[in-house]
């Protein structure tokens, strides 16, 4: 098994410390952060039977001139030749800053996984609601809460990435 896999999120929603985290657990290869032509490749996880690569997307922003529109147009087509979308946002987050982008994550053909980081900081009713709340935005994604630095429900949205490939 072999795939690519796009996680996708606002800025400092913690999508490098995920992608650290796996690739931690799984002593694998960490590439240069060279820009390819398509993706911008990040991490290569080995396994016996499987290969993951991993990317994330460059922060979504709103484009402010013509350059940056043109260079958000490149990464949205990018992202949707991914097997797998990680669609990333943080514990008091409440929505992405891109409405379009937005539309292609809640309408992707691609399998989604939802995950709702950070919730070391937050207490059960917060956890709650914005578990709710995520759901209800994104109901064609599969949800995970976890906490990539306590390394919480990391393993289990590993491995529904390879079930996904
Ligand atoms: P990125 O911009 O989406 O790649 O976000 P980073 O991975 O760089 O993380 C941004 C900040 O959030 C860093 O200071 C991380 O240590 C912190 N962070 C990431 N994941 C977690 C988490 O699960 N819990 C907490 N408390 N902080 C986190
Ligand atoms: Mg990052």
């Amino acid at each position: 098994k072999a795939g690519f896999v796009n996680i996708i999120g606002n800025p400092n929603v913690g999508k490098s410390t995920l992608m650290n985290a796996f690739i931690g657990e799984k002593l694998s290869i960490i590439t240069s952060k060279a820009q390819t032509t398509r993706h911008r490749i990040l991490g290569i996880v080995n396994g016996e039977d499987f290969q993951v690569i991993l990317s994330d997307t460059p922060g979504i922003i709103k484009p402010a001139y013509e350059l940056q529109e043109s260079m958000m147009d490149f990464v949205k087509s990018a992202f949707e030749d991914a097997d797998v979308l990680i669609y990333m946002v943080e514990i008091g987050e409440k929505e992405l800053k891109d409405e379009a982008f937005f539309k292609k994550i809640t309408n992707s053909k691609i399998p989604v996984l939802l995950l709702l980081n950070k919730i070391d900081t937050s207490n059960q009713q917060q956890l709650e609601e914005q578990s709710e709340l995520w759901q209800k935005k994104v109901p064609n994604a599969e949800f995970f809460p976890i906490s990539a630095t306590e390394g919480f429900n990391v393993q289990n949205v590993f491995n529904r990435i390879i079930e996904l490939l």
